[in-house]
């Protein structure tokens, strides 16, 4: 089995999408093993979106995650970091296709693409650098 590091992201909470993501996420079948609600600090979202540091949308995004509650889970089922990306659909929630996440409950709500109410790991190295980013010390 393998496990993926999702986030629900502060558009998502606010818009009140955290229980239909996580019902989503069950619904195709897979466990949620580990589950918070916090606001992340500068710090962890540096470590976390380290890939992106000196992009024109870093720091904007940096203040936009740190701007309200986020919910971190580990999602865990066979090939589930591919599945919650389908699931996820594209990047920008404009193009995202009907049927995903994206798709269904986003729009470009501006600047750029950072509102588009989840993030999910792109790969299992990804996904255990982040589970220890969001649950270290807590079984990550
Ligand atoms: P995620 O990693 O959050 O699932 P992704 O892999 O689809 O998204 P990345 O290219 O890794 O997208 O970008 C990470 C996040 O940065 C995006 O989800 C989005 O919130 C934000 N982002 C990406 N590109 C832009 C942009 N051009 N303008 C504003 N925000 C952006």
């Amino acid at each position: 089995t393998e496990r993926t590091l999702v986030l629900v992201k502060p558009d998502g909470f606010e818009r009140g999408l955290t229980g239909e993501v996580l019902r989503r996420i069950e619904a195709k079948g897979y466990t949620l093993a580990q589950l918070q609600i916090l606001t992340p600090d500068r710090e962890r979202l540096a470590q976390h979106y380290a890939e992106h540091e000196g992009k024109p949308f870093y720091e904007p995004l940096l203040e936009f995650m740190s701007s309200g509650p986020v919910t971190a889970a580990v999602v865990e089922g066979d090939r589930c970091i591919e599945g919650f990306r389908s699931l996820a659909g594209a990047t920008d929630p404009t193009k995202a296709a009907p049927g995903t996440i994206r798709g269904d409950l986003g729009r470009d709500w501006g600047p750029g693409v950072q509102k588009n109410i989840v993030h999910g790991s792109d790969s299992a190295e990804s996904a255990e650098r982040e589970i220890g980013i969001w649950f270290g010390g807590q079984g990550a």
